[in-house]
């Protein structure tokens, strides 16, 4: 019988997963069905239990449940209950365990992929979701000087920093409403990341920046979560203002890769997945080697 693995998420018309990770199980000859369960609030619980069914192997949690799913599982991995959100469920013996990858995932991309070391470093994450929690937990363990949280809903970035601050005491970290003026926060940063979902294709915020153009210091990383489209409105605006830029694909990546690993035990077919992903965003001709 055929194995499956859900992808759990609303919506998910954007997303790419099920490309790359039905390409990585395809590779391996495995009999596992990697399948985009776009649900609502209301049927979460259902879902979650849904997933201890016999054939279940386990789950990738997308926006917006990632928070709200650490608190349904059976089990949560120390990594997952430090950031707070699980983005990977591995099942075993028909129980629930919780993972967070988005964490190595980024600072996999960060290092590998954009020859960045977060060290000693000045970040502003925009954003206070499930992904901004990770992100900013992964670039704490990795020794970043200072975080600035920028968020739309300045309660949600005040309760992030709070957290963050218990997490790691020593840690320099504000907050700070997008809509007020923070333009030196940004001039003194050494990189950007957008953990919001603007920009996101078929989202009413596509086509758009979370920032404007002239926040964006020249010597700067910016980096954008959002993969789809590869260059977004923000990546497009720090290439122009001469930053360096790194696109959410990596990550994706990266971080699907560690899920892949722990549902089945086998190294992720890197090359493979990258391919996966890029076909599915148009990008055929641009295969990493
Ligand atoms: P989430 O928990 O739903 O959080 C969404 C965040 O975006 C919140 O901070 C929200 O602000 C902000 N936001 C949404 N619409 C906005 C708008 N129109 N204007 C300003 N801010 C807005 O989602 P998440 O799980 O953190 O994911 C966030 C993004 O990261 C998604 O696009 C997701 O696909 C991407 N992501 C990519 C990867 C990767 O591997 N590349 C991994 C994880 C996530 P409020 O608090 O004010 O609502």
């Amino acid at each position: 019988m055929t194995n499956c693995v859900a992808l759990i998420g609303f919506p998910l018309k954007h997303s790419v997963s099920p490309h790359f990770q039905q390409a990585a199980f395809d590779h391996y000859g495995l009999d596992v069905r990697y399948e985009a369960w776009e649900i609502s609030e209301e049927y979460l619980e259902a879902t979650v239990n849904r997933l201890r069914g016999p054939m279940m192997l386990g789950a990738n949690v997308t926006i917006p449940y990632k928070e709200r799913l650490a608190g349904l599982m059976d089990e949560v991995e120390k990594g997952a209950a430090f950031v707070g959100a699980v983005n990977t469920i591995v099942v075993r013996d028909r129980r629930l365990i919780g993972y967070n990858t988005d964490t190595v995932g980024f600072v996999r991309a960060l290092r590998q992929d954009a020859g960045f070391d977060p060290t000693g470093k000045r970040a502003v994450i925009l954003g206070a979701g499930g992904a901004a929690r990770a992100v900013i937990f992964a670039l704490l363990n990795e020794g970043t000087g200072g975080v600035s949280i920028v968020n739309r809903t300045m309660a949600r970035a005040a309760e992030l920093a709070a957290a963050v601050r218990r997490a790691f005491p020593r840690s320099e970290v504000v907050s700070l409403p997008s809509s007020g003026v923070v333009r030196d926060v940004f001039l003194k940063c050494d990189f950007i990341v957008n953990c919001t979902s603007v920009g996101m294709k078929h989202t009413p915020s596509e086509g758009s920046s979370p920032i404007v153009a002239d926040l964006i210091p020249r010597d700067a990383l910016v980096c954008d979560l959002v993969y789809n489209p590869v260059e977004t409105p923000l990546l497009k605006a720090a290439a122009e203002a001469g930053a360096k830029t790194l696109g959410g694909v990596s990550m994706l990546v990266y971080q699907g890769a560690a899920s892949f690993e722990l549902w089945v035990e086998k190294e992720a077919p890197l090359n493979v997945m990258f391919r996966g992903a890029r076909r599915a965003l148009g990008q055929e001709d641009v295969f990493r080697t």
